[in-house]
């Protein structure tokens, strides 16, 4: 029997202008069940994708739809039913871990104290600190722990894993995969942290100035891509238009392909191997520099 797979969140010609960037017709769809990577270099305007998402800062146009209904109309019963870890998450300094969810956990209406505390737990943060006291790492774990604590069908995050230490890193990525063990959920973040991808990711989309490069299934992308060397002289004026970013140096080449049989029939002595993630971003952000932009 097929699955029929609803779509958490859908996001159709999403527009944004500031003065020096633009969000140009984003489109793209998130179904439940998925964990979904939102990678891009640094400005490319995942921050201003995910804070438009959320409403924290107005579209130009477009139309926003979580769990089909539209972010213009059902804002408050969206926002009980998703889980946010933001960069920007705003909380009183003076206040202790336990005061601060006191002002919280009212504006959910289904808020579990028993998560809230086997989080903390979890996390090993004390109630009673202070917030201004806590490492940036802790903050991310407390954030978290909201975001966690009110039975979110759906949670954003902005960078949730950076600032975190290799262990509590996993932990957070186990985390998540133990969120998405009960169905029906979904999670979108943006992350610099490819490996992290590698691990968890069901989908990736890549954002580029703006513009949604791709939106493809982790696995089905490392299966169309494979990074080539070989000797320099075997690039030709034939061969050359099979790779993408090219990289030579006097040992030979290495560039990445999408057309794997192809370099295999042209130059049966390269050595293809698998890429990662991070090879596929860069080669195909470099293949969207317009020509005349390239160095
Ligand atoms: P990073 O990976 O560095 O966090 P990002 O992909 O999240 O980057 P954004 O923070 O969305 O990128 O920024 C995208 C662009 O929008 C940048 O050029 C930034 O300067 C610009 N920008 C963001 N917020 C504003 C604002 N309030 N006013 C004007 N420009 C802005």
């Amino acid at each position: 029997m097929n699955t029929i797979l609803h779509p958490i969140l859908e996001v159709h010609h999403l527009n944004k202008s500031y003065k020096d960037f633009a969000l140009q017709d984003v489109s793209f769809s998130l179904p439940e069940g998925c964990i979904t990577g939102f990678i891009g270099a640094n400005g490319a305007g995942k921050t201003t994708t995910l804070h438009t998402l959320l409403g924290l800062t107005g579209a130009d146009s477009g139309e926003i739809r979580f769990f089909g209904m539209d972010m213009r109309e059902q804002a408050e019963e969206i926002k009980n039913r998703i889980g946010v870890v933001l960069d920007s998450n705003c909380f009183y300094e003076g206040l202790t871990l336990n005061q601060m969810k006191n002002i919280i956990a009212p504006a959910y209406s289904r808020w579990c104290e028993e998560d809230y505390q086997r989080y903390l737990r979890t996390f090993s943060l004390n109630p009673k600190q202070t917030i201004k006291t806590l490492s940036k790492g802790m903050r991310v774990k407390y954030a978290l722990t909201l975001a966690l604590s009110h039975k979110a069908e759906f949670l954003i995050m902005d960078e949730p894993t950076s600032g975190l230490d290799p262990l509590i890193r996993s932990q957070v990525l186990g985390i998540l995969a133990d969120y998405m063990e009960n169905g029906g959920r979904g999670v979108f973040f943006s992350t610099h942290i490819t490996s992290d991808l590698d691990k968890i990711a069901d989908t990736l989309i890549l954002i580029d100035d703006g513009k949604i490069l791709f939106q493809e299934e982790k696995d089905v992308l490392l299966d169309s891509y494979r990074i080539v060397k070989g000797d320099v002289c075997w690039l030709t004026a034939d061969t050359r238009p099979l790779f993408i970013n090219v990289s030579e140096t006097a040992f030979g080449f290495t560039a990445l392909t999408r057309q794997a049989a192809r370099v295999q029939a042209m130059m049966p002595e390269a050595v293809m191997e698998r890429p990662h993630i991070e090879d596929i971003m860069l080669g195909v952000i470099g293949e969207n520099v317009p020509a005349k932009e390239r160095r």
